[in-house]
């Protein structure tokens, strides 16, 4: 577990540059954190004693329960989210399984929000109940649902904004509910990064990220980190060092580099993505438009409230359902084919065929991932070319296509 580095001013822009400096003496004082590569550290007498005393929580004794450059970029992220702590993981899904493990113990049960990151929605549907925990899943913006399940819950769990459909978590509600029953509010920030929006400030106790998305920003890197207050963040680390899902030194380094441009790049998603939903609303091709900030998506409000901006993801659909979808990734050119999301170039997938395979059909219409749904990624490149190449797209997709693209990918 890393604390925050209260050295930091809070503004997000100094954080990301400056937060989380791993200590560096008795080297040279550079200006980077160094890469601590090493899997174990020489014992002294001041190890042994405090493994002796707590376990070993504060020395770095060996890489699987503690880095220090690990432990750093955890620190920048804690200081981004405004969170006294942080853990660093080797991937998102590594961060949530240890977070949900944790905060519902067995036997205990966890209500989430029915609109999730497929694994994540697998995770809770099937394995956290193989494992002795109960799930409940609600629909997000279903704030009665919430209020009814959550009596008698361990945990809540959502995300900020929903993937691929883009729904807006009312976090301040979710959040007073959870409290109010004593429940731990869990949140998957992904979509929004700290630049977007601070979940604790809204009143959640844990906020995970799929680091291998905007804060590692050029899909070069799996990480994922959970930040919140020092004893939850502490019970995590606990279990996280026995899971095993530990990020190593090296991409911790790459991870830390790529969170001083977060803001930066940020502001350049929201601002692109912006323009091309406007855009694509006015395309008769495209049948629907989901973003945050439209003024026909159905959270707009809470978005306007909740959000410094929309994010770079916008999720549409064009008329010719799943066949025309393909037809419209295969014509683009420069808007590249991949299932992630959150990095500096633009890619584009279709939830149904990988970010929500693991759904059945009617389980992806119940969440709006209707046929024809694509889910771009815009990246930082200049929003004009981005258009030229959807348009080209919608273009030359345009007449009717035949086929089975069933197993599209
Ligand atoms: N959360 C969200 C919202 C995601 O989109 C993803 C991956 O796409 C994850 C978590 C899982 O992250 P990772 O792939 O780093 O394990």
């Amino acid at each position: 577990m890393a604390r925050q580095d209260n050295t930091v001013r809070p503004g997000s822009s100094t954080a990301a540059v400056h937060g989380g400096r791993a200590p560096d003496r008795p080297w040279p004082r550079g200006m980077t954190t160094p890469v601590f590569q090493s899997s174990t550290y020489e014992l002294d007498g001041a190890a042994y004693e405090d493994i002796a005393r707590t376990g070993g929580t504060e020395t770095w004794w060996y890489s699987r329960l503690g880095n220090p450059t690990v432990d750093a970029v955890a620190a920048k992220v804690a200081a981004l989210e405004g969170a006294p702590a942080a853990q660093a993981f080797a991937s998102g899904m590594a961060a949530i399984t240890a977070t949900v493990m944790t905060a519902a113990p067995p036997g205990g049960r966890i209500v989430a929000a029915r609109e999730l990151y497929g694994e994540a929605f697998t995770l809770l549907d099937q394995v956290v109940p193989e494992s002795g925990r109960s799930v409940t899943f609600v629909a997000m913006s279903d704030l009665e649902a919430w209020r009814r399940e959550l009596p008698g819950a361990d945990a809540a769990y959502v995300e900020t904004l929903s993937n691929p459909m883009l729904r807006v978590a009312d976090l301040p509600t979710i959040a007073g509910l959870a409290r109010d029953h004593g429940a731990t509010a869990i949140v998957d920030s992904t979509f929004a990064s700290p630049v977007n929006v601070r979940p604790l400030e809204h009143g959640f106790d844990l906020v995970v990220h799929s680091a291998t998305k905007y804060l590692g920003g050029h899909s070069d890197l799996m990480a994922g980190v959970v930040a919140g207050s020092e004893p939850l963040v502490a019970r995590i680390t606990a279990i996280a060092k026995t899971f095993g899902g530990c990020l190593d030194p090296l991409t911790a380094a790459t991870l830390d580099r790529s969170l001083k441009t977060l803001v930066l790049r940020m502001e350049r998603h929201n601002d692109n993505a912006l323009a091309i939903a406007r855009w694509l609303r006015a395309q008769d091709q495209v049948e629907a438009v989901s973003y945050p900030l439209l003024d026909d998506h159905p959270d707009v409000a809470l978005a306007r409230t909740l959000l410094a901006g929309g994010s770079g993801i916008v999720t549409f659909r064009a008329e010719g359902g799943d066949a025309r979808a393909g037809a419209l990734m295969d014509a683009l050119s420069l808007i590249v084919q991949a299932t992630s999301l959150g990095g500096v170039e633009s890619l584009v997938s279709a939830p149904y065929n990988t970010s929500h395979r693991q759904l059945s059909a009617d389980q992806r219409s119940a969440i709006g991932i209707l046929p024809g749904t694509l889910r771009l990624s815009v990246g930082v490149e200049d929003v004009a070319d981005l258009i030229d190449d959807l348009g080209a797209a919608l273009t030359a997709s345009a007449p009717a296509v035949s086929g089975d693209r069933a197993g599209y990918r």
